[in-house]
């Protein structure tokens, strides 16, 4: 599943590519994603220039000269930049053609995805009003958590994953910033310290910078932009590692489920 540092990387990548373009059309292809494609896409915005391109938790929002796109890539979608050359493939449901030749083209097998025209700004849409902070904004931090967290019996790992608290805190980078901060993913969240949670804030943040730094983590579904795929995950340092030797204590690391997602960790280095 796409995470927000891959969201990140993607809005990055395509800015250049799709900020000034004029929209000539919209070729919808496949309408049925997770909510219907807005029915004739093309009549809303063909003549509007994309004006900017901005991120709130996983959801894209393309800013037109009228109007809003607002745009999520479920579990498997991508966007990449293609010329009017490129044949599509079976999965490429949406084409939003510029006049310069150019298409922003959207792939998504699962069709998870969402694609809206709103005529208001989305921020306030009903999508997007119950999310919690950005991680990397400067209202995310160790007593913002802190305060959060008081008589919370919800485990730490499900606490910083549940996107009411915060927003794009993966599984991977739970796993990763929990490792880093020393804290065993189980931890009911209300018992974690203040200085704990302090340096739990810090790597979330240092980790979902590096990703996308990186140009996000290489999953199957994911690709750059350009259709590279990233490369972060030669630097998991807890994820994906069960059994193996902690890089910092050589114990052999452990996993379990919660919340039906596997958690490695170090029984050592986390206790
Ligand atoms: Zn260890």
């Amino acid at each position: 599943m796409p995470e927000l540092p891959e969201i990140e990387t993607t809005r990055l990548g395509i800015t250049p590519f799709v900020v000034q373009q004029t929209i000539m059309s919209a070729i919808v292809r496949h309408p049925q994603l997770r909510v219907p494609v807005t029915p004739n896409l093309s009549t809303y915005c063909s003549g509007k220039v994309i004006l900017g391109i901005s991120r709130r938790a996983k959801y894209l929002v393309l800013h037109l000269s009228e109007g809003h796109m607002l745009i999520h890539l479920g579990m498997s979608g991508h966007l990449r930049i293609v010329n009017e050359h490129t044949s599509f493939g079976k999965h490429d449901h949406i084409d939003l053609c510029f006049t310069s030749g150019s298409i922003l083209r959207y792939n998504d097998p699962r069709r998870f995805g969402l694609w809206i025209y709103l005529t208001e700004n989305p921020l306030p849409h009903h999508l997007l009003t119950h999310l919690g902070p950005e991680p990397l904004t400067d209202g995310f931090n160790g007593d913002y958590l802190y305060c959060r967290a008081r008589n919370k019996t919800q485990c730490i790992k499900s606490f910083i994953m549940n996107n009411t608290i915060v927003v794009g805190v993966g599984n991977i980078y739970a796993a990763e910033s929990l490792f880093l901060a020393g804290i065993h993913p189980k931890t009911a969240a209300g018992t974690v310290s203040r200085e704990q949670m302090l340096r739990l804030s810090e790597h979330i943040k240092n980790v979902l910078q590096q990703a996308i730094k990186a140009g996000g983590t290489t999953l199957r579904d994911f690709y750059a932009a350009d259709g590279r795929p990233g490369y972060f995950s030669n630097e998991l340092k807890i994820y994906g590692r069960q059994n193996k030797p902690c890089y910092t204590c050589k114990t052999r690391i452990e996993a379990i489920s919660i919340a039906g997602r596997n958690s490695a960790f170090c029984p050592r280095c986390q206790p």
